[in-house]
């Protein structure tokens, strides 16, 4: 449930909005189809009355003549109406298509523009140093047999890899380290399931149908398969009531990601940086408007004691506009540093979606009742702030790991 009204009376906000995150949403079009479908309805609305004005008045005594033409002008109400609402259905999902890519509005601290306008946050710990030229994760993990890309294009495709012996122990590994540390602050842990409802998927501010998707279908189906366990997360929450005093909801799941990651090829993508399916470890928050910014910095936390916990060094950076994504109010990304392939690289990224996921997923929490509310009176409910972050993305954590604890025979400091 978009605020359209909000839209309206905030639209050059929006219409700004929309031009710092390079968006290709228009707010102007979706006000003039709003406008026009309000106007439709209304004329449906006036319809419908009189239609029902006329069934009421046939139901008198009358002579034939007077029932005569009551009864033509009920048939020819009932056929304009007929038409009406059909052009009223398209018009609601034409407005719904517009409505659907509108972003979040932006916190007001977030930078303005492309990816290299990332404010740096701080930065932790020190590049180590090296007595010979660092090889890159692929050439360790290759030559260790850790590491089969081969296997993975004859299977499945190009892009999609086995971790074979110490890789695959650290995989289940570092889930299971991210999974209890996360545990341990609080959060329900939970196993998700990977194939979700492309209106799930629409609901939590993803395009699963647009042109350039990232998401894969599953054909026959009205499934996707998902791009992270946010979102079976807060699907799971669909059209839910939370009482305020259960909030913040913390979760952790573990899942698998599913990318298309077209148009992303390149020696930035090399190896396991960038893959079609890999494992992750998300964090995500239910909360209300009042808890969720300090709780972003919570999230950022979490991920900063996981990082530094497994010696990592790395830059926390404050996400430029064109970086957020549809849902995010704000994002903040964590960039580790990676020796072999002499970079930093994302390796988490927790956002503050505020409303936007919660107003489309029609996620409500009902406010405690205040000591001057009339007991017999619920409290109105509102709608809740929903929160995700990467505690751990296996792929890119075994990059960092492999390239930043290589010794110079090629073998891994365990
Ligand atoms: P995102 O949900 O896009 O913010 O991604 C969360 C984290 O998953 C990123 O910070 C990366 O560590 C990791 N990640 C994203 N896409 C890929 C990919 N295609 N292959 C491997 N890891 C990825």
């Amino acid at each position: 449930s978009i605020d359209f009204q909000a839209l309206k009376s905030n639209l050059s906000v929006h219409v700004q909005n929309v031009r710092d995150r390079n968006s290709d949403a228009d707010p102007e079009k979706v006000v003039q189809l709003y406008d026009r479908w309000t106007q439709m309805l209304m004329e449906v609305e006036r319809l419908r009355s009189e239609r029902n004005a006329n069934a009421k008045a046939m139901k008198g005594k009358m002579e034939a003549a007077a029932r005569a033409e009551l009864v033509a002008q009920g048939r020819q109400l009932k056929e304009q109406l007929s038409q009406l609402e059909a052009i009223l259905d398209e018009a609601e999902a034409e407005l719904q298509q517009e409505a659907q890519k509108l972003p979040n509005l932006t916190h007001p601290q977030a930078p303005v523009g492309d990816e290299d306008q990332a404010v740096l946050l701080r930065s932790v710990g020190d590049r180590p140093a090296f007595s010979f030229a660092p090889k890159d994760h692929l050439a360790l993990g290759e030559r260790l047999g850790l590491i089969d890309f081969e296997a993975g294009a004859r299977v499945s495709g190009a892009k999609f890899v086995y971790l074979c012996k110490a890789a695959a122990r650290l995989e289940m590994a570092l889930c299971n380290y991210a999974f209890q540390k996360v545990i341990s602050k609080g959060f329900m842990p939970v196993c998700t399931p990977d194939l979700v409802r492309a209106s799930v998927l629409q609901r939590c501010g993803f395009q699963p149908r647009a042109e350039n998707t990232q998401v894969y279908s599953v054909e026959g189906t009205d499934m996707c398969l998902t791009g992270t366990a946010e979102v079976p997360l807060a699907g799971m929450l669909l059209d839910q009531i939370i009482p305020e005093d259960q909030l913040p909801m913390r979760m952790v799941a573990f899942g698998h990601c599913f990318r298309a990651e077209s148009g992303s090829a390149g020696t930035a993508s090399k190896g396991l940086y960038r893959v079609h399916q890999f494992s992750k470890v998300e964090m995500f928050i239910v909360s209300t408007e009042a808890q969720s910014e300090g709780l972003l910095s919570e999230l950022c936390q979490i991920e900063e004691e996981i990082f530094t916990e497994l010696g990592l060094h790395y830059k926390v950076l404050d996400m430029p506009t064109n970086d957020l994504g549809a849902p995010a109010y704000r994002k903040i990304d964590i960039e580790a540093w990676m020796p072999g392939m002499d970079r930093y690289g994302e390796i988490s990224s927790a956002s503050n979606c505020t409303d936007y996921q919660a107003r489309r997923l029609n996620l409500r929490y009902r406010p405690v009742q205040s000591a001057t509310d009339s007991p017999q009176k619920k409290t109105p409910t509102r709608f809740a702030h929903t929160l995700n972050g990467t505690a751990c993305a296996v792929p890119r954590m075994i990059v960092a790991i492999l390239e930043n604890f290589q010794q110079e025979d090629g073998s891994i400091l365990a």
